[in-house]
């Protein structure tokens, strides 16, 4: 497909980027584009002069063995889904634009990438981190946009353009969803028919934790019980994490102040979902 926007090489992406002047607004994605990323597009186009959207697949934050070859790819049909929003540049590289052969810096941010997802998913946020560093160096954008609903990306982000002092805004989108709650995934593809019927139970187990505390609860140990509870009544439902931790830290909390992270990773069948829950008082 010929497209003026798409472009595939690090040289005409910051070609594309000297062109037009103004405030740029980037959305990083690894494309299988749904309304979650769209309403970051959205955002970004109105906030921002000129809109660029990355679409890359990233190895480096995939596990050997992970779901990295059956990730779905979509290109096509990603950009269509962007037309209406007027992108003024599409970044699709492939795997050796940003990972050449001699590759060999990565962006290590360290305490806050380690419990949670970092905890089970060893390099993960190595990956993340470094990726996101080469879109913002090669791109340049004055603001960057990702959703709440991986919440510790958001925080590993944030840390990195602290610690690095990046120049980039870092904006996050509310976490967009199903009518039955289940958060907008491009891996909820993965789920048969049967597990996409139980797969909301992630977010009635956070609901349930939310109306807990929303009752006054401010044991974190019974937030966590009762986003557990919720869970086990859904046998296809298996729990690797539930977490009731401070937003600020990401530390497990037991006497809970203001604010609460609640979230949690859980496999459906073969497939593993994550969500969160941001309370403020
Ligand atoms: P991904 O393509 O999964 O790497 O996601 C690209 C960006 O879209 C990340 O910042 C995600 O947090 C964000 N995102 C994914 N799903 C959703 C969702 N359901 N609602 C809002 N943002 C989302």
């Amino acid at each position: 497909m010929a497209d003026q926007r798409l472009v595939t090489t690090i040289a005409q992406a910051r070609a594309r980027r000297k062109q037009l002047d103004g405030a740029w607004g980037v959305v990083p994605t690894m494309g299988a584009l749904h309304a979650g990323h769209l309403s970051l597009v959205e955002r970004a186009r109105a906030e921002n002069d000129h809109l660029a959207v990355t679409i890359f697949v990233n190895p480096a934050q995939f596990a050997a063995g992970g779901d990295l070859d059956k990730y779905p790819r979509t290109l096509e049909r990603d950009l269509a889904l962007l037309e209406p929003y007027a992108v003024d540049l599409v970044f699709a590289p492939a795997n050796a634009e940003i990972y050449p052969p001699d590759f060999q810096t990565y962006v290590n941010v360290e305490k806050i990438a380690q419990p949670l997802e970092g905890a089970m998913r060893p390099g993960h946020f190595r990956g993340v981190a470094t990726v996101v560093a080469k879109l913002f160096n090669i791109l340049q954008p004055d603001r960057a946009y990702f959703g709440q609903k991986d919440a510790q990306q958001v925080a590993v982000i944030q840390q990195m353009t602290r610690d690095l002092n990046l120049p980039v805004e870092i904006v996050v989108g509310a976490t967009q969803r199903e009518p039955d709650g289940l958060a907008l995934s491009s891996r909820n593809v993965y789920l048969a028919p049967a597990e996409r019927q139980a797969a909301p139970i992630l977010y009635r187990a956070l609901c349930a934790a939310r109306d807990a505390f929303q009752r006054g609860e401010r044991d974190g140990a019974n937030l966590r019980a009762a986003m557990r509870a919720t869970l086990q009544t859904e046998p296809r439902a298996e729990v690797e994490y539930v977490s009731a931790a401070d937003p600020r830290t990401l530390a497990e909390l037991d006497a809970l102040q203001d604010e609460v992270l609640l979230s949690m990773a859980v496999r459906i069948g073969a497939t593993r979902l994550i969500d969160n829950f941001l309370l403020r008082e």
